[in-house]
C-alpha cells in the first residue's frame, strides 16, 4: 500500500513477526468501571468495537486483576470468567478482524483497596488505603503463578496478547524501587534482585501463552519519584524484559503518587515522548509513548522523529471514536478533540464513578444513548451558542433536524471563549474548532451577532425553541459592590478591567481559580513550551536523575502580585476542584504565593479595600482590586417568556440550573435532550 500522503508514519503497519498491527496508533488502557457492572461485558463489547471500526490499530483494554489480593476490581482467573470476555474479544474482531485487542494484567499491590494486598515490604503508599502485607517466598511465588495464569485465561477470552503494567506504583514497580523494596533476600537489594521479580513473571506468562502472543511490558520511563529509577536502572530493565521475550515495551510516566501532572491539560501535548525515545536507542523491540498525545498530527510528528514505534491515545479515543478514521480520510477538521480536563474519565474513575467524556457524553454509553435519524425532522431553534446550545444543535442537526442556532456575540462558545483565556486551558480552542466545523458541515443556520426574542422566534416559524442562554455572574449583596475596585471575572478574563497589584478575589470556586491562575501568570504557559513545563514541576530531561525529578524549586513560579483568595465556607478552599487536577492547580496558587481563607463574611468595600470578618475577627484587606467570582444565576428570561407566549420550548445548560454547572453537565444535558427530539 502506498505511504499515506499526510501521515506517512501513522499509517504504515508494524510487523512483530507472528502478527502485525497495521497502523502506529493503539487505544491505550483506561479503567471505565464497565468492567465491574452487571452488564459490562455488552456494553464493554460495543464500546470497544466502536473504537475499532474507527480505525485503531491496537486496543488495550482496562486493567484486569489475576487475583483477589490484586484488588478490587474485574479479576480473570478461571475459565468461566474468559467466557464472560469472549463477548469483547469478538465484538472487535468483528468489528475489524485486523484490530488486535489486548488485555491489561493489573495488580494494584500497596494500592488495592482490600487488607489483604500484598507488596515486596509492608510500606504504605501516599496515597494507599493500608499498610500491605510483605510477602513470604510462597507468596512471590502465588503472585507470579497468578499473573501466568491470567495470562493463559486471556489467551482462552480470544484476546491477541496482554500487557502487563509494571508502572504507576502497582505491584511490580514496588519491587524496582529501592524505597519500596527493603528485602534483603533474592527478591530485593542490588537492582538485578529487584528486577528479579517483573523478569519472572514475564519468563512464566511467555512460557503460558506461547511464543504467538502479544506481550506488552508497561515500564516507568520516568517514575517522578525522588529517589525512584535511575536511567540505568530503566535501560537494564528494558533490555532484560526485551531478553525474556516482550514484544513491545510501553513506556510509562509516573507513579500515581507522586506530585508532578503528566496527563492534565497544563502538560504540554507529546511532553514525554523524548523520554521514549532515548530508551527506543536502546533496545530492539518497538516502543510505544503516551501522554497527551491527542491529535494526528501531533502522533505523526512524535513518529516521524523517531522518538516511537507505536503512539498510545487513551483519552482521545474517548473523545472520538472516529479520530483514526478521519485523520485517514483526512477529516482531522473533524476531530472532536480530547482537551485533558479529566472531568468525566479520571475524576470519574477515582470517584467511583463511569468513565465518560465531556466533550462525547457517548463514550461508555454506547448501547443507550443513540443519535439515530429523526424520521419527523422539524424546525429548531437554539438560542445559544454556549457549550449547551452547541452541542444541542449539532446533535439534533446530525440526526436531521432543521436548526438555527442563534448567539448574541460574535462568535460561538459562550463561556468556553472565557476558559480558552487561562493559561493551561488552551486546548479549549480545539472544542470550539470542533463545534465551528460541525456547523459548517450540518449546514447549521448560524445566526451570529443575534440577540434572539420573543417576537423574533415566533416570527421564525419554528416548532421548538431550546433555550440554551446560559448564566449571569452573580453579584454578591455587599455594600460597596459598585465601588470602582470591585470588577467582574468576566471583565478581568477578557482584559477590560485593570487589575491592581494586591488583589483579593470573592470567591474560591473553579473560576476564582482560574483567574487567580491569570493574574499570576507571567510569560508562556506551561501547556505551551515543555521547559516552562519542566521548570515549573521540577523535571530533569537532559539528566534524568533518579525519577526524573529533582524537586520542586519554591520560588521558581512567585508572582510578582498579592493574591488573597477567599470564601464564606470553612472547608479548605479548593475542595471542589477536579478530583485528579485539583492539587495540580492548588499547588501551583501556593508556590506563586497566593493565599487561600476561608470562614469569610463579607461586610463592605471601600477606599480602603475589603472589610471582612473572617472566623468572628474583624480583617481588612488592603487591596487595590476585588474581583468578584461569587458564582453563576440562570439566565431563563427568555424561556419564561416563551412559554408564557405559548411557545414550546426547552431549557438546558445553565439557564436550566447554573449551580455547580460545568460543561460536562450541559453538553451531557443537551445531547441527551437532542437524542430525544
Ligand atoms: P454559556 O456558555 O454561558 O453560553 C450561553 C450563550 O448564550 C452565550 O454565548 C450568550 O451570548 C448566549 N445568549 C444569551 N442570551 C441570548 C439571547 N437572548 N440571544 C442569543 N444568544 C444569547 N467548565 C468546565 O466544565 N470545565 C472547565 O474547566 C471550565 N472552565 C471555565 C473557566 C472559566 C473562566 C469560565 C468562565 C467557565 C468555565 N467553565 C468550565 C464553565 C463552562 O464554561 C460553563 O459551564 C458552560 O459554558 C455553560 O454552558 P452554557 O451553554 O449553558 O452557557
Ligand atoms: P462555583 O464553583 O460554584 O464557585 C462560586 C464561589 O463563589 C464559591 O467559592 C462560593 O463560595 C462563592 N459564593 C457563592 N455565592 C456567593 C455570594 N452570594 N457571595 C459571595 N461569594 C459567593 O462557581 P464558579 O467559580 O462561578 O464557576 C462556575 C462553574 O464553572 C462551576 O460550576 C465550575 O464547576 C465551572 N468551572 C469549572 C472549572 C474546572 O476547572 N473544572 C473551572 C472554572 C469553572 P462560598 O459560598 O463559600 O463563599
Ligand atoms: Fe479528555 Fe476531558 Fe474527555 Fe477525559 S473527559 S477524555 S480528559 S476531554
Amino acid at each position: 500500500m502506498p505511504a499515506h500522503p499526510r501521515y506517512p508514519h501513522l499509517f504504515s503497519p508494524l510487523n512483530l513477526g507472528f502478527t502485525q498491527l497495521k497502523n502506529r496508533v493503539l487505544m491505550g488502557s483506561m479503567h471505565t468501571g464497565l468492567e465491574d457492572i452487571p452488564d459490562g461485558f455488552d456494553r464493554m463489547a460495543a464500546y470497544f468495537a466502536e473504537r475499532a471500526r474507527g480505525g485503531v490499530g491496537m486496543i488495550i483494554t482496562g486493567g484486569i486483576m489475576p487475583n483477589f489480593e490484586a484488588g478490587g476490581g474485574a479479576k480473570l482467573s478461571t475459565p468461566e470468567e474468559a467466557a464472560q470476555h469472549r463477548i469483547v474479544t469478538y465484538a472487535v474482531h468483528a468489528a475489524d478482524n485486523e484490530v488486535k485487542i489486548v488485555m491489561q494484567i493489573l495488580h494494584t499491590g500497596p494500592l488495592a483497596y482490600t487488607d489483604r494486598c500484598v507488596a515486596p515490604s509492608a510500606i504504605r503508599s501516599r496515597i494507599g488505603a493500608f499498610v500491605p502485607n510483605e510477602l513470604d517466598e510462597d507468596g512471590i511465588e502465588k503472585q507470579i503463578a497468578d499473573f501466568a495464569n491470567c495470562a493463559a485465561m486471556a489467551k482462552l477470552a480470544g484476546y491477541d496478547g496482554v500487557e502487563i503494567i509494571g508502572s504507576a506504583g502497582y505491584l511490580i514497580s514496588t519491587f524496582l524501587v529501592e524505597k519500596t523494596n527493603l528485602r534483603n533476600d533474592m527478591w530485593g537489594g542490588s537492582f538485578e534482585n529487584r528486577m528479579r521479580f517483573p523478569l519472572e513473571v514475564v519468563r512464566r506468562v511467555r512460557a503460558a501463552v506461547g511464543p504467538a502472543f502479544i506481550l506488552i511490558f508497561r515500564i516507568a520511563a520516568m517514575d517522578m519519584l525522588q529517589g525512584g529509577m535511575s536511567w540505568e536502572e530503566v535501560v537494564t530493565l528494558a533490555q532484560a524484559l526485551e531478553a525474556e521475550g516482550v514484544n513491545i515495551i510501553s513506556t510509562h510516566f509516573t507513579w500515581h503518587e507522586a506530585q508532578v501532572p503528566t496527563i492534565a491539560t497544563m502538560v504540554p501535548r507529546a511532553a514525554f515522548a523524548s523520554v521514549t525515545g532515548r530508551l527506543r536507542k536502546m533496545v530492539g523491540v518497538p516502543v510505544i509513548t503516551s501522554n497527551r498525545i491527542n491529535m494526528p498530527d501531533v502522533a505523526e510528528a512524535v513518529l516521524a522523529a523517531g522518538d516511537a514505534d507505536l503512539v498510545s491515545m487513551a483519552r482521545p479515543m474517548l473523545a472520538d471514536a472516529d479520530l483514526v478514521v478521519k485523520a485517514f480520510e483526512g477529516r482531522e477538521d473533524e476531530i472532536n478533540t480530547c482537551i485533558a480536563c479529566n472531568q468525566a474519565c479520571l475524576d470519574h474513575t477515582f470517584s467511583g464513578k463511569l468513565t465518560s467524556c465531556l466533550v462525547n457524553p457517548r463514550a461508555c454509553r454506547e448501547t443507550e444513548l443513540n443519535y439515530r435519524p429523526t424520521t419527523a425532522p422539524q424546525r429548531l431553534a437554539v438560542v445559544g451558542a454556549g457549550p449547551a446550545g452547541l452541542a444541542y444543535a449539532v446533535t439534533a442537526a446530525g440526526r436531521g433536524h432543521h436548526v438555527t442556532l442563534f448567539d448574541a456575540a460574535s462568535e460561538i462558545g459562550g463561556q468556553f471563549n472565557l476558559a480558552k483565556r487561562i493559561p493551561g486551558k488552551e486546548e479549549f480552542y480545539e472544542t470550539l474548532r470542533y463545534y465551528g466545523r460541525m456547523i459548517e458541515k450540518l449546514g447549521i443556520d448560524l445566526r451570529l451577532g443575534t440577540r434572539a426574542n420573543v417576537a423574533s422566534l415566533q416570527a421564525g416559524g419554528f416548532d421548538r425553541v431550546i433555550v440554551a442562554t446560559g448564566i449571569a455572574p452573580r453579584v454578591p449583596d455587599v455594600a460597596g459592590i459598585d465601588h470602582p475596585k470591585a470588577v467582574s471575572y468576566v471583565d478581568v478574563i477578557t482584559g477590560k478591567a485593570a487589575v491592581g497589584k494586591r488583589v483579593a478575589i470573592m470567591g474560591a470556586g473553579g473560576i476564582g481559580f482560574d483567574v487567580a491562575e491569570l493574574i499570576t501568570h507571567a510569560g508562556t504557559s506551561a501547556a505551551m513550551d515543555i521547559n516552562v513545563f519542566a521548570r515549573e514541576w521540577g523535571i530533569d530531561f537532559a539528566n534524568h536523575p533518579r525519577g526524573g525529578v529533582t524537586g520542586i524549586d519554591p520560588e521558581v513560579a512567585r508572582a510578582d502580585r498579592e493574591v488573597v483568595l477567599l470564601q464564606r465556607k470553612t472547608s479548605a478552599p479548593g475542595r471542589g476542584l477536579g478530583k485528579t487536577t485539583g492539587w495540580t492547580h492548588k499547588l501551583t496558587l501556593q508556590r506563586r504565593g497566593v493565599q487561600m481563607v476561608g470562614g469569610v463574611d463579607y461586610l463592605k468595600i471601600d477606599d480602603q479595600g475589603l472589610h471582612t470578618l473572617v472566623g468572628g475577627e474583624p480583617r481588612l484587606f488592603d487591596v487595590d482590586t476585588v474581583i468578584i467570582c461569587a458564582g453563576q444565576e440562570p439566565l431563563r428570561d427568555l424561556y419564561d417568556a416563551l412559554v408564557a407566549a405559548g411557545v414550546a420550548a426547552d431549557l438546558v445548560g445553565g439557564a436550566h440550573e447554573a449551580m455547580e454547572l460545568d460543561a460536562k453537565r450541559a453538553i451531557m444535558q443537551a445531547s441527551e435532550l437532542a437524542a430525544a427530539a
